[in-house]
């Protein structure tokens, strides 16, 4: 006889896996390949500011440099801002010395005595931004661009109301697990912005529209970083999103645990701050396109991975107290962990409910690599 526990921890976990599959295809089959309702003109040629951000980045940041240094666009409408937080590696003497060697692109060093953080810094940048700059974009030392990426990049702002775009991130070195969740990920962040926008953006290279900065601000709340900015952007009314066109590699570094849970806290913070942040700011603008597409990926957030561990729990009661096709079920579940994109997804529910039991004891803001 199946017990009534085993019978409700199959409805979640049934539900557990089907809306994320079936939100998937949707996107996939529907979205992802239409083509972009976004007026493009690569005449448009504004002057741009870049932000990177630099902690102990002597190993990639001459790289950094010389790639912006060889974009096919104007060079004399470029200019970088260096911001770094008091870097002890010889970040600061590596920069001097190519800035010598390249005085023709306009570059400036912000140097901050000590470490508050990368949102931090970026925020602080904005301030040395020139007035006529139309774009900001920030973009990480160690992701490196194709040349084409930044006159790409700005080609979508001919649009009025693009307010931001975040490029697909893809990785110098093999990592499976990385690979199984970019995958998806990329699907599902391309065919929202083809919709309207996307609440994520990335970091390493995302491009925000100057007036909107200027007049708004970015959140900084504790915990926000510059993945929530795309949330931000289509709060404020204008569409944030991930084009696919765009070629950016970033190598694999430090512990990947611990940067995977980093980036499970920072979406949970994202999906249970922005919009009541950009509320309180008085600058939400209500979308009914956007709206839709944030339910779902918050309840893929936020309660979704809760589904999975309720299941899981009611299983083991259910198993304990003797019931067969509990402890078979348990064993089939465990069984598929061979399977790579099963294994990624799991964790990364586990990721998220880890991060949002930390989010609500610690406002974390500087992480270890
Ligand atoms: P990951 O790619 O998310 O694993 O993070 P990284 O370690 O590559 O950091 C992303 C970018 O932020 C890099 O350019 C770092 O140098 C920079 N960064 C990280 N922490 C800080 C900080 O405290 N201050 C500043 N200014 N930059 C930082
Ligand atoms: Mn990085």
């Amino acid at each position: 006889m199946i017990d009534a526990l085993t019978v409700l921890a199959l409805i979640l976990v049934l539900a557990h896996f089907s809306f994320p599959l079936a939100y998937y295809h949707y996107l996939k089959k529907k979205w992802l390949n239409k083509p972009w309702d976004v007026r493009r003109d690569p005449r448009y040629k504004p002057r741009v500011s870049i932000i990177v951000p630099t902690y102990n980045e002597v190993e990639f940041i001459r790289k950094k440099l010389n790639d912006i240094y060889v974009q096919d666009y104007p060079r004399g409408l470029i200019e970088v801002i260096i911001a770094d937080s008091g870097s002890e590696d010889g970040t600061l003497e590596a920069v001097k010395e190519w800035m010598l060697d390249h005085t023709d692109l306009n570059l400036k060093l912000m140097v901050d005595p000590g470490r508050k953080g990368k949102l931090y810094a970026l925020l602080k940048a904005l301030n040395y931004i020139s007035p006529d700059s139309e774009i900001v974009v920030f973009t990480d030392a160690d992701a490196f661009w194709e040349p084409s990426a930044l006159s790409k990049m700005v080609s979508y702002f001919v649009d009025p109301n693009v307010g931001s775009v975040t490029a697909c991130i893809y990785y110098t070195d093999v990592d499976i697990h990385e690979e199984a969740y970019r995958n998806y990920y990329n699907v599902v962040r391309v065919a929202e912005s083809k919709i309207y926008a996307t609440p994520v953006h990335n970091g390493p290279f995302l491009a925000i529209r100057a007036d909107l900065l200027m007049k708004h601000g970015l959140p900084d709340f504790p915990g926000s970083d510059d993945s929530s900015f795309g949330s931000f952007i289509a709060f404020i009314g204008y569409r944030a999103i991930q084009v696919d066109d765009i070629v950016v590699k970033e190598p694999i570094r430090g512990s990947q645990v611990r940067r995977r849970i980093r980036r499970a806290y920072h979406l949970i913070i994202n999906f249970m701050t922005t919009k009541k942040y950009a509320k309180r700011r008085g600058v939400y603008k209500y979308n009914s396109a956007f709206e839709r597409i944030w339910r779902i990926e918050w309840w893929l957030h936020i309660v979704n991975p809760w589904l999975l561990l309720i299941s899981v729990t009611l299983l083991v009661l259910s198993a304990v107290s003797g019931s067969l096709i509990a402890l078979a079920l348990i064993g089939a579940g465990s069984a598929l962990l061979v399977l790579n994109i099963y294994r990624v997804w799991i964790l990364q529910q586990v990721y998220l409910i880890v991060a949002m039991l930390r989010s609500s004891w610690t406002k974390e803001v500087m992480w270890r690599r």
